[in-house]
């Protein structure tokens, strides 16, 4: 296990599960355990540290989860050209801690790193899906509100989706990740429907705001060998950020996938820019105060999130498209949480609807 815990949590009703056991079974012994009657109350309890969101994310909690699995994007809206995405919540936090992360504001009253013993209730729900949608292709990823892999080789959750999906061809999985964590992946036979996509940003952007997560060389590696072994690959430069000499530094990273897989071999690359609303802008510059990437010239949008000054941040997103389109004109490339008129003004065309580009992707 590559991440630090110092404690888990296991609500009575999860004792004997197999998620349970299978995560006592692979802990250090220094782990400490207890067990409660309601894990809600392990997730919400206030730890009485300087910082709460940090020390939670090193306190797992095994629970069932009491909501659906299944969800539309969080980021999805109708401001926003959108990619049709679907969520499966099977965990949530994450033990990495990037300064600009969302969940610093989003889970900041529940922020213990939870993880659902009765996740096969999601196997369910997807059934229900394909039935009412045949004929659809589904892009659904366990990314949004935790890292897919990021404890994966503790809790083995993904290899029963990764099966599940590997017998529906209009289904495609993505597992998102700032890990390399992907050695007990390697195995499983996911017959192409399975994705692993990468956040990557350029070395300075790794160096200064997202710790404890593998190098941006580390991560290219690993989408190296999970495509040799017959995954699907995909790219996040999401969140992209405007400093001083950024142009240069993610035309750089590009040219350093491009060294390692060839265009033709990656599904799709999105692009987002850097944003934040008020309270998480306020979170992440309190815990850290020395990240200068969070002190931009940013404009605060109808949407009520900071963004760059948007000719700064649609000039850089047009770089990346050219270059992205100079490699492989048929390579999928689309904005996240941007406008349609963005849009426009980067691709020179509208965007398609969701559900087209959600079927184009699901089924790279
Ligand atoms: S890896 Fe992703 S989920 Fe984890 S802290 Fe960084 S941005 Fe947040």
């Amino acid at each position: 296990m590559k991440f630090d815990l110092e404690t888990v949590v296991i609500e009575e009703s999860c004792r004997t599960s197999a998620l349970a056991t299978r995560i006592m079974s692979g802990i250090p012994r220094s782990v400490g355990v207890r067990f409660v009657s309601d894990g809600r109350l392990a997730v919400r309890s206030p730890i009485a540290e300087h910082d709460a969101i940090g020390s939670a994310k090193r306190r797992m909690v095994i629970l069932p989860r009491r909501g659906s699995f299944l969800m539309g994007c969080p980021a999805s809206s109708t401001r926003f050209a959108c990619c049709g995405y679907l969520v499966l919540v099977l965990a949530s936090n994450c033990p990495m801690d990037c300064s600009y992360c969302f969940l610093q504001e989003h889970l900041a009253n529940n922020p213990a790193f939870q993880v659902y013993a009765n996740y096969h209730q999601a196997l369910d729900e997807l059934e229900r899906l394909v039935r009412d949608n045949s004929g659809r292709n589904l892009r659904i990823g366990t990314g949004e509100l935790a890292d897919s892999l990021a404890f994966d080789s503790l809790t083995r959750i993904s290899s029963d989706f990764i099966n599940y999906f590997s017998k529906h061809q209009n289904l495609l999985l993505e597992l998102k990740t700032k890990t390399d964590e992907i050695d007990h992946l390697l195995t499983l036979d996911c017959r192409g429907r399975t994705m692993v996509s990468w956040s990557l940003s350029p070395r300075r952007v790794f160096a200064t705001s997202e710790h404890y997560t593998a190098p941006p060389q580390s991560r290219i590696k690993a989408a190296q060998r999970v495509l040799d072994a017959g995954y699907k690959v995909g790219f996040h430069l999401d969140p992209v950020i405007t400093y001083p000499g950024a142009e240069h530094d993610y035309l750089e990273l590009l040219e350093d996938v491009f060294d390692a897989l060839a265009p033709q071999s990656i599904a799709f690359f999105s692009i987002g820019g850097l944003r934040m609303t008020p309270g998480l802008r306020a979170a992440a510059r309190r815990r850290f105060p020395a990240d200068k990437m969070l002190l931009g010239e940013d404009v605060l949008g109808a949407d009520g999130r900071y963004r760059t000054f948007t000719p700064l941040r649609l000039r850089l997103f047009s770089k990346l498209r050219e270059r992205l389109a100079k490699a492989c004109p048929s390579l999928p490339v689309y904005l996240c949480m941007e406008t349609a008129s963005a849009h426009r003004s980067v691709f020179g065309a509208a965007p398609l609807t969701p559900a087209a580009l959600g079927s184009r992707l699901a089924g790279c």
